[in-house]
């Protein structure tokens, strides 16, 4: 079997296509017109084959590829990888990206996980960190040392929605020679596209839209071909392969990804206003609401706003526990990116590891709450959230 189609029939096509088709092996293996599953750990090896033998671990069967080619090309990257977890694409690249010595400059506000590895794990490597502002790029240079390497960013943030300066991040890098490293699990593919953009590095956790129906844990990381070469290298020694029948349940959930996001994005944005406009509504963060401080960069960035969103309601910590339980729709949940609209309480769930000053100066106050916006539909869920506000 050959490399996948990251054409169509031959012919460079729209990422709404190669959404659906890309990464289907060519030929198809007995006609199947969906990747079949290829449940084997080895296979036949006689030594000609120049790629080397491949093995489960390597990442390199059949599945794992497929996936892993229908991702770089959706994202417009050269190649991919895919991986374990979110989180084992993220460490996976960090360690490759550094060495004992290094420093790497990391966004403030960081994905749980993410900013457990940084500050908790890389110093052990004698890897440290200084944090940015994604919205103050004069304050960077001040922070870049000679040993520094790496920028890492998201291009949305966790919970407040914020949306760093990625043209600005990728300028910077570019000028003071760093690895630009993006998680892009917020947006999704669908959303925004960061390689286009000129990051290097594009990583995700597969578990949220990507596979979209809150049943398979999997990463990614895309970029070009030498640098998942090297990242591959990390993985094989940490471990973090994809199961194949894993990166199939992923393959499939990617190929509705398109249609899945526009509903999203329309959902939440017809949310966000109806919150927005609310009497007992105290504030509202969503980058596609005019009122947002980093609308006009979304705007110009993003093909659509996403699902996610944050919200407080009059009245602190007691008046968003009556509203959480009195919701019929929601489920009260972490994650994010299935069908079902889920809500949190981010200072109980998502930074329950921060004290109580450190959530206030990142403006996640107790009574705060996220939104993961599913697939029902909008009208009940606007109806379900205004009963429960009264
Ligand atoms: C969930 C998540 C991760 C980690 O992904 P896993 O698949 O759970 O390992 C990383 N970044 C972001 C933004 C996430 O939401």
């Amino acid at each position: 079997m050959k490399r996948g189609r990251n054409t169509v029939k031959g012919k460079a096509r729209s990422i709404t296509t190669t959404r659906v088709h890309a990464g289907d092996p060519d030929p198809r293996p007995d006609g199947a017109v969906r990747m079949p599953i290829y449940q084997s750990v080895m296979f036949e090896f006689d030594g000609t084959d120049t790629g080397g033998a491949r093995y489960i671990r390597y990442n390199n069967t059949p599945n794992q590829v497929a996936l892993g080619v229908k991702l770089a090309a959706i994202e417009n990257a050269e190649a991919g990888l895919v991986t374990a977890s979110g989180m084992a694409a993220i460490s996976s690249t960090l360690l490759t990206v550094t060495s004992a010595g290094d420093h790497i400059l990391a966004l403030d506000s960081l994905y749980g996980g993410t900013h457990e590895f940084v500050h908790g794990h890389l110093p052990r490597f004698d890897v440290s960190h200084s944090t940015i502002d994604g919205d103050q790029p004069e304050t960077w240079a001040q922070l870049v040392r000679p040993e520094t390497k790496v920028v890492y960013v998201e291009t949305i943030t966790n919970p407040l929605v914020r949306v760093p300066d990625h043209r600005a991040i990728v300028a910077f890098s570019k000028a003071h020679g760093l690895v630009s490293i993006i998680d892009n699990t917020f947006a999704s593919p669908a959303n925004f596209r960061p390689i286009e953009l000129g990051y290097d590095v594009s990583v995700h956790s597969c578990t949220k839209y990507i596979n979209g129906h809150s049943d398979v844990v999997a990463g990614a990381l895309l970029g070009s071909a030498d640098m998942i070469a090297r990242v591959r290298k990390t993985m094989l020694s940490l471990g973090g392969s994809l199961d194949p029948h894993a990166a199939f349940l992923v393959q499939r959930g990617v190929t509705t990804l398109a249609v899945r996001v526009r509903q999203h994005n329309d959902s939440a944005l017809r949310i966000a206003h109806f919150l927005e406009a609310h009497p007992k509504i105290a504030r509202v963060a969503y980058p596609g609401l005019e009122s947002h401080p980093d609308h006009t960069r979304a705007a110009e960035l993003f093909d659509g706003y996403g699902g996610m969103l944050a919200f407080e309601v009059d009245g602190g910590l007691e008046a968003a526990e009556r509203f959480l339980h009195a919701l019929t729709i929601p489920i009260l949940a972490p994650s994010l990116g299935g069908p079902e609209t889920l809500v949190t309480r981010p200072a109980t769930t998502s930074h329950v590891g921060l004290s109580p000053e450190e959530r206030a100066a990142l403006g996640i106050s107790d009574g705060l709450i996220r939104c993961s916006v599913g697939l029902e539909d909008a009208d009940e869920l606007i109806e379900d959230f205004t009963q429960a506000l009264g």
